[in-house]
């Protein structure tokens, strides 16, 4: 007989400890084999989501037809923003889901910008994803005006440039805007105090929370924050493509202006009115009709994770990132992997990069040939996302015995080839 793992053993004691172990169940788990760290990029897909998605279609689209709209699809877009409100310490009446997170990241940057006569100058970072980048030139390209974005390089590529940023916020700075949790090493900055020096210098801060909302805490009021975008498919499990929100703080609703007038957006819309007046409140940054349906799946999700409570959630979290690490520390460091996240908890989100010099072939070899799916991002990281709702102490263990077998074994060596579209 083999005597037992030890890590195994601490990993099945962690299970049995765990508070979240039972919102496990909740979720659709078709192939108990299957060990998923990806729910940072997709997250499951909660069972209520799908008992939902029945419903919908057949008592809501099927039976009640265009008076959906008066029975609650109208102001779905507020009332499932309230609830994610309360996962990011803002009011109900701050938050509304609407497009995609880019598209109101959009919205929001042109609003703001015009909002800051005489600063032309829009400060970011290196770590943040490269769509935000994008949106921001495209933003500069359509206002003209001779704005300028500074994309501020990370010292070591895993932690933020926070006294760079710091250094260069001045009176000529209209917007700081930056991910919380930075999508490829997970550093997670110190969103209270970046919004109060980027005040200190009247800057306004655009904060893209996609990898926080529903793994970190954020207290978005407590911290003043004016603007926030973020994503719901990932932490928030609201389903591939599901509406993104975006917040806005209350004393600056009706300053701002959406660059994207649409009648969603209007006071009245059924007047018809051929003048555009805008909504009062967080509507006018709606445009076009709601995705009812995909709006919709995004709810239960929301709810599992209200239920369990931020704190818990972290905590956990917390506790999975560090089991990964100090397995990191004891057995593939020797194997040639490199740490690419903050070894300080504090300083993370709720996923593991690992770098190694043939990380795409392990990734493979992980998906294709081990049951694990983790996700690869250029050049050399695998990504391992922890989504406490479901995630056990026992498929990080799992995880980790593969990843060790792959390298003891050569087994990544027949994956080196494979270039896949999607990682
Ligand atoms: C996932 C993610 C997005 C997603 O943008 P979409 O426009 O909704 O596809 C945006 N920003 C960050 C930081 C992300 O992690």
């Amino acid at each position: 007989m083999t005597s037992p793992d030890p890590r195994e053993l601490r990993a099945q004691g962690l299970d049995a400890q765990d508070p979240l172990a039972a919102f496990r169940e909740r979720f659709v788990i078709d192939d108990p084999e299957l060990i998923y760290l990806d729910g940072n990029s997709l997250g499951r897909l909660p069972r209520a989501s799908r008992a939902l998605a029945d419903k919908l279609i057949e008592e809501q689209w099927g039976a009640r037809l265009i008076r959906g709209w008066e029975e609650g699809w109208m102001f779905s877009p507020e009332r499932i923003g309230a609830k994610i409100a309360a996962l990011i310490g803002a009011q109900p009446d701050e938050v509304i889901l609407a497009d995609a997170t880019s598209i109101n990241l959009f919205k929001l940057v042109v609003a703001a910008l015009r909002y800051q006569p005489g600063r032309s100058t829009l400060l970011t970072d290196n770590l943040n994803f490269p769509s935000d980048l994008y949106v921001l030139e495209s933003a500069i390209k359509l206002l003209d005006a001779g704005h300028q974005l500074k994309v501020l390089p990370s010292p070591d590529g895993i932690h933020g440039p926070v006294d760079e940023i710091q250094a260069q916020l001045d009176e000529r700075v209209a917007l700081l805007t930056l991910s919380h949790t930075t999508f490829k090493s997970s550093y997670t900055y110190d969103l209270a105090a970046l919004t109060a020096a980027a005040h200190a210098a009247g800057a306004l801060v655009l904060w893209d929370l996609s990898h926080s909302a529903g793994a970190v805490p954020i207290e978005l009021n407590a911290a003043d924050v004016d603007l926030a975008v973020g994503c719901t498919y990932k932490y928030l499990c609201g389903g591939p493509g599901a509406p993104a929100f975006l917040y806005v703080r209350r004393d600056l609703q009706e300053r701002l202006e959406s660059p994207l007038q649409g009648w969603m957006g209007r006071a009245d819309m059924f007047a018809f009115d051929l003048q555009y007046a805008a909504h009062a409140g967080i509507r006018r940054f709606l445009t076009g009709t709601p995705a009812v349906l995909s709006l919709a799946m995004i709810e239960p999700g929301v709810d599992l994770l209200l239920e369990a409570g931020i704190d818990a959630l972290r905590a956990k979290s917390i506790a999975q990132t560090e089991f990964l690490i100090e397995a990191w520390e004891g057995s593939l460091r020797d194997l040639g992997f490199a740490l690419h996240s903050p070894r300080e908890p504090a300083w993370r989100g709720s996923h593991i990069s690992l770098g190694h010099p043939k990380a795409l072939g392990i990734d493979q070899a992980l998906i294709h040939a081990m049951k694990v799916i983790p996700d690869f991002r250029a050049p050399d990281n695998i990504r391992l996302g922890i989504a406490p709702l479901y995630t056990r102490f026992s498929d990080l263990h799992e995880t980790l015995s593969r990843l060790e077998k792959i390298i003891r074994d050569d087994l990544h060596a027949e994956y080196r080839q494979t270039t896949p579209t999607v990682t």
